[in-house]
């Protein structure tokens, strides 16, 4: 029997998840499809648990050094509990998303799009909507190269049960470095492959560059210039792996108990989304406009599987709240929505953070980009160690680096790196999404002493 209703949302991630619950509190009809745990990768092998492993890593890090004349006697982990503590807080979320979904119909099944538009279930029910919006996320991408079988990913590092003794991390982007940091903090040691000359892509080149000096003090072995070309057993007894890669064109080898892929992450598409009609770009994603429509007239994308913004969870939760405004407004107007009632999404002042030891943050534009959009810049950087907070902790080393537009005075970006990192991104993207100028910046009263004043002009 087909079952109708007013919006199907395929994906219980931040993006499906954030979706449903916002659309049935309208008063519509809602049904939400998810084949594994409510949550989506955010909760489940993303966001959330890496903040616990964070959390423990940051933990051990004071632990063993923390404050001046304060010395700490023993440390002991017990990575048991560091695990049992993810695990309760995964499944804590979890109760809080069915709690929101709870006027929602939830199929736990996986979800396939039939050349009609309508929703094949894997338990064999039939689901019409009048909206259906594609919430299904991404998984980890995987290198081309001999022997990328035995390596694991962020997934199945998320679920080890002990701190190998030493990994190689094949990417220095934000995953592969915040696990890096995390089982270095915890005992293990680390070596990091990236490709390119600097690590952290995308992010300002003065930030990246210090973020990898910071790190490699802390013992963390970073190479750049590396391509990856194959992973093998050691061929000892140790269980170990060999990581074959290319540095300055000459062939090196290092061994390692553990080899984490953290490549990036490819879209994930339900079946039969292209045979109904719905485009899809030469990277797999799904292809939208700015109101996350896809090109079949009723279903929307949103999240990482679409190919708008960049994938973080808040870029997704963003988008559905885009989503909702518009099927709440279509539905209960009865008419087609006005795009110019629709919030707009900034996408060029999304924040990202790095949860590394030290952290990092970035909001708006790298002087590289303001300076290829044509601005004329000004570039103030001012170092961690000039801030009396700072120094009252001992924790100095770090940089914060404002881009202004000399011609306007607005803040056209704002990039950190150093303590406290995740706490004060909030403060630079306010700066930066308000459109605010330095003038405005140097009238505002910061509260001495903290770190926010490291943005006082
Ligand atoms: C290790 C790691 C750390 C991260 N840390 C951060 C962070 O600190 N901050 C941040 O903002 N982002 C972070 N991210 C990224 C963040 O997790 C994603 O951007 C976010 O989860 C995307 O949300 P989504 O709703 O688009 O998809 P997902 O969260 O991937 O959810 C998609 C859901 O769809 C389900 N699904 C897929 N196909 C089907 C189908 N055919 N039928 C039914 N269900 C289906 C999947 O099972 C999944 O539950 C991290 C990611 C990883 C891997």
């Amino acid at each position: 029997m087909t079952c109708h209703h007013d919006l199907i949302v395929i994906g219980a991630g931040p993006g499906g998840y954030e979706l449903a619950a916002a659309v049935a509190a309208c008063g519509l009809d809602v049904a939400i499809v998810e084949r594994d745990a409510p949550g989506g990768t955010c909760l489940n092998r993303g966001c959330i648990p890496t903040k616990c492993l964070c959390a423990a890593a940051d933990a051990a890090l004071s632990a063993t050094n923390p404050a001046p004349g304060v010395f700490a006697r023993d440390m002991f982990m017990d990575f048991g509990a560091v695990r049992a503590h993810m695990q309760q807080t995964v499944d804590s979320l979890r109760d809080d998303i069915a709690t929101a979904l709870k006027s929602c119909t939830y199929y736990h099944a996986q979800a396939s799009l039939t050349a009609d538009g309508a929703v094949q279930l894997s338990s064999g029910q039939l689901l019409t909507a009048t909206h259906v919006v594609i919430a299904t996320g991404s998984t980890p991408a995987i290198l081309p190269i001999d022997g990328a079988d035995l390596a694991i990913d962020s997934d199945r590092a998320l679920a080890l049960d002990a701190v190998p003794a030493s990994m190689a991390v094949i990417g220095g982007g934000v995953i592969g470095l915040e696990m890096a940091s995390a089982f270095s903090a915890l005992g293990c040691k680390v070596t990091v492959v990236e490709f390119l000359p600097e690590i952290l892509p995308g992010f300002d080149a003065d930030i990246a560059r210090r973020l990898r000096s910071m790190l490699s003090r802390r013992g963390i072995k970073i190479i750049t210039s590396a391509a990856a070309t194959a992973i093998a057993p050691a061929g000892d007894a140790s269980g170990a792996y060999t990581l074959c890669y290319t540095a300055k064109g000459k062939p090196q080898t290092l061994t390692a108990d553990k080899i984490l892929m953290a490549v990036g992450r490819r879209p994930v598409l339900p079946e039969g989304v292209e045979s109904c009609g719905i485009a899809v770009d030469n990277r797999g994603f799904i292809t939208v406009d700015e109101l996350m429509r896809t090109s079949r007239p009723g279903v929307y994308a949103i999240g990482d599987v679409a190919d708008r913004g960049p994938m973080l969870a808040h870029v997704a939760s963003a988008q559905a709240r885009l989503v909702a405004a518009q099927i709440c407004s279509h539905s209960l107007q009865g008419i087609a929505s006005d795009s110019a009632s629709i919030p707009d999404i900034d996408f060029g002042t999304i924040p990202s953070v790095v949860f590394t030891n030290p952290g990092a943050y970035a909001t708006g534009l790298t002087q590289a980009a303001a300076e290829s959009a044509g601005y004329k810049v000004t570039v103030r950087k001012t170092p961690v160690i000039s801030n009396g907070y700072a120094r009252a902790t001992a924790h100095t080393d770090g940089l914060v680096k404002v881009i202004t537009d000399a011609d306007s005075g607005r803040v056209l970006g704002i990039h950190y790196v150093g303590p406290q990192a995740p706490a004060l991104v909030a403060q630079a993207q306010l700066i930066v999404s308000h459109r605010l100028t330095a003038a405005a910046l140097s009238r505002t009263i910061f509260p001495h002493p903290t770190l926010t004043e490291l943005l006082a002009l």
